[in-house]
Formats: structure tokens, sequence, C-alpha cells
């Protein structure tokens, strides 16, 4: 018997249909939800992501704002324009597309977004209240992974969490995240020693590593919930995940598919703290 695929797709189109209603709603009160795209340079995959955010806004009736600036860009241009966002009432979030270039300071810009705007949740304040248990903006990966847990209807108090990978944008949140649904959470990277012992006692397993295929189906406990983050491009156009979907599949109780699982639920939730953002 093999695991139960968790359809972040899917999730994600409901998601989406509940969202063109309330969209209709604000706009309705006489809100039109905005969110504003900053991109500096060209990098490829960053030109990728920012118009699948522009089309995503268009399916739900969000007002999307693009702004693209040159590699070049000096880094004060850029909080001056953050600054007058910040203050744009048409633009309810706000998202700076990272990698930015090296001459910048990305941590300094994080911070310039106000933290009511702050689509992605990474300035410093809104990690603060989330590692608070506050109202915030929750980073969006980890909501869309929090959202394909839940999926699995698998209740997350008490369990082994293993989350692996300790980055500030997917590693770190998910832990802390997993942490308030009263898991009980390990993190692991790649200073740990013995990783399959420690990932073998998930009952729930997240993968941020950016490894192709890393996980393997030896380092997962039968039934676990698998959740895989991992985009990692391969010769051509092919994308792998972080778990070997092929050997894991077959003894966890779900897994997350990739494409199709964690990467279409994080556009989802940009959507959703965008509109969260609009009704306050
Ligand atoms: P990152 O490079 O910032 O962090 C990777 C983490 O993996 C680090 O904390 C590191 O310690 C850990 N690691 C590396 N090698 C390891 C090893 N041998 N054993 C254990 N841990 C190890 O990456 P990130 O930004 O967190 O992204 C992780 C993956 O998720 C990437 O493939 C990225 O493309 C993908 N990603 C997907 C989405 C999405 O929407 N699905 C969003 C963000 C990132």
């Amino acid at each position: 018997m093999g695991a139960e695929i968790l359809d972040g797709s899917g999730l994600a189109e409901r998601m989406k249909e509940e969202m063109k209603a309330r969209v209709a709603a604000l706009k309705a009160r006489g809100i039109e939800p905005g969110l504003a795209v900053v991109l500096v340079g060209e990098n490829p995959a960053s030109q990728i992501y920012v118009r699948m955010k522009k089309k995503d806004c268009e399916t739900v009736g969000i007002k999307s704002y693009e702004f693209l600036r040159d590699k070049d860009t000096p880094e004060q241009e850029l909080l001056d324009l953050i600054d007058e966002l910040n203050k744009d009432p048409r633009v309810h979030g706000i998202l700076v597309q990272l990698p930015l270039p090296g001459h910048i300071d990305e941590l300094r810009v994080l911070e310039k977004i106000a933290p009511e705007k702050d689509a992605d949740g990474f300035n410093p304040i809104n990690v603060g209240r989330l590692v608070a248990g506050a109202e915030g903006m929750i980073p969006c990966t980890p909501a869309g992974v929090m959202e394909l847990i839940k999926l699995s209807g698998v209740p997350i108090k008490g369990k082994e969490c293993v989350v692996v990978g300790r980055s500030n944008i997917v590693g770190k949140p998910t832990a802390i995240l997993l942490l308030r649904e009263h898991g009980t959470v390990t993190i692991c990277h790649s200073r740990t020693t013995d990783l399959p012992s420690v990932t073998r006692r998930a009952d729930i397993l997240v993968a941020a590593v950016g490894i192709a295929n890393f996980i393997k189906a030896d380092m997962v406990k039968p039934g676990a919930v698998v959740i895989d983050v991992g985009i990692n491009r391969l010769e051509g156009k092919k994308v792998a995940g972080d778990v070997d979907y092929e050997g894991v599949s077959k003894i966890a109780g779900f897994i997350t598919p990739v494409p199709g699982g964690v990467g279409p639920m994080t556009r989802a939730m940009l959507l959703e703290n965008t509109l969260r953002a609009a009704g306050k």
C-alpha cells in the first residue's frame, strides 16, 4: 500500500475559489486588494516567480503592481520605493523578490517593509511575533506546509516533528509553527550527526534541504506524514523534490508530490496574506 498523496494543487485551487468571494466582498466595501511585487535584476527564476504571482493575483481579483528595477539600482533607491509603497493606500501587501543583488543589504530592505504590509512575513518584527505567538504575517511556504499537514488529518499535538533545514524562510519558521501546534519539534541541518536516526523518529517530517532526492525510504518512519519543500532543477526542465518520492511513497502514510505539493500552496498563502492585510 502506498502513501496517500497530499494534493497541494487541488487544495490551492479550492482556496483560490473561496478567495474570489472574499475579494468580491472587499470590493463591495470599496476596497480593491493590492499586492506590490518588487524585482531587482534579471534572475531568470525570480522572473518566473514574479510572473506566476501576477497571474495568481489576476485569478482571484487582486490588483498587482509590478516594480522592475535594474540590477545596479542603489540600495537607497529601493528603500525609497518601499517607503512610497508603505504609504500607498492602494497597496495592502508588499513583496520584494529574493535574492537581491549582492550590493544590497537584504535585511535592511526587509526591515523597511511596513510589518502590516509584509506579505512574505520576513520583516524581523513579524518573525518576532511568530516566535512570541502573537498575531502577524506568517511566511508563505511554512504556512502552506501547515495547511498540507492539516489536510492529512493527522493531529500535530504531541507528535514527533522533524524539520530538515534551518533557513530563515522555510526551516526555522516551519519549526516554530509546528511548536505552536504542540508538536515535539527537532530541527536538523548540515551539521546534524546521524541524520537518519533523527528523521526515522518523525511522525511528521518536513524536508527543506535543497538537495534532490535526499530523503530516502530508510530515513522515514512507516506511516509518517512527509512534506517535501524542495524544488531542485535537474537537467532540462525537470524538477525534483528533496524526498526520493519513488522509495518514500511506498512506506510513508502521506506524501506531497513535487511539483504539485508545497509550491502551489506557497503561492496561495501569498494571496491569503494580501487579502488578510486588505481586510484589516
Ligand atoms: P537553504 O539553502 O537556505 O537551506 C537549506 C538547509 O538545508 C540549511 O539549513 C542546511 O543546513 C540544510 N542542509 C544542507 N545540507 C544538508 C545535509 N546534508 N543534511 C541536513 N541538512 C542539510 O534553502 P531553503 O531556502 O530553505 O530552501 C530549501 C529547498 O526548498 C530548496 O530546494 C528550495 O528551492 C525550496 N523552496 C521551495 C519553496 C516552495 O515554494 N516550494 C519555497 C522556498 C524554498
